[in-house]
């Protein structure tokens, strides 16, 4: 299925170029309609969300995540009122809203993953999501657990059956999606950081897989793994692993 992504920042009336991705914009909520109507007539039926916050207070557990006026929620809603036929999926993490930029909540001596606490509070914010109305739920953190988190927080709230859980199965790191990952606005992140993690490539995924499969056979692949190898995060502080 294709979906399209789209950038949702905390300026109700943004729109603004994304230089690494020509012709692709952040867009405030007030503009939604607009933007995706044209699209929706043309035949698009599913879309998946990515919070891009510039103006939230961040912290270290990620309060703005699900901000019940924040970017992210706000879109969905607003998604779901104005097209009620449209697949509405949503990225989930933590380092877009993270002071110190991981996907988690880190242990207060060594800033290392705290990973229970971590799974639990992306449970919360996925959950947060499909209250909003979010049809898919698409953790890109890489928390051990926090896919069982998820699943028992849908669950037990009654959401398990009206809200899918779309885990990213597979990671590739490659300078296709460096202008991507550029798109969206984590704390210290540079562009090296960019080229080596990635995540938030997965509406790309679903279209481009078969050209990254052709470059990988091509070349050595500079990096490929998979989620289960990959869910690890005793990093350091300093080291904005935020997608390894
Ligand atoms: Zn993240």
């Amino acid at each position: 299925m294709f979906m399209y992504p789209i950038f949702i920042t905390d300026d109700p009336t943004a729109r603004v170029e994304i230089p690494s991705l020509p012709g692709q914009c952040r867009w405030g909520v007030d503009r939604l309609e607009g933007f995706i109507g044209p699209l929706v007539q043309k035949g698009l039926r599913s879309v998946i969300l990515f919070g891009v916050p510039l103006k939230c207070e961040k912290d270290p557990r990620g309060t703005p995540a699900d901000d019940p006026q924040g970017p992210v929620i706000q879109a969905i809603k607003k998604l779901r009122a104005l097209f009620p036929a449209l697949f509405v999926a949503t990225d989930v993490c933590l380092c877009e809203y993270t002071s110190h930029g991981h996907c988690g909540i880190l242990h207060a001596g060594d800033g290392t993953i705290d990973a229970a606490p971590s799974a639990e509070r992306i449970a919360e914010v996925a959950y947060a999501y499909a209250q909003a109305g979010a049809h898919c739920v698409a953790p890109s953190d890489m928390m051990d657990g926090r896919i069982k988190a998820i699943k028992r927080k849908l669950v037990d709230g009654g959401l398990g059956n009206k809200c899918l859980l779309m885990s990213y199965s597979a990671k590739f790191a490659s300078g296709l999606y460096g202008p991507f990952r550029c798109s969206s606005v984590a704390a210290e992140y540079t562009l090296a950081d960019v080229l080596l993690t990635d995540a938030i490539f997965s509406p790309f995924f679903f279209f481009s897989f078969s050209f990254l499969y052709s470059e990988t056979q091509q070349e050595a692949p500079r990096r490929l793994v998979t989620v289960n190898a990959t869910s690890f995060h005793p990093v350091p502080r300093a080291l904005p692993a935020a997608h390894l």
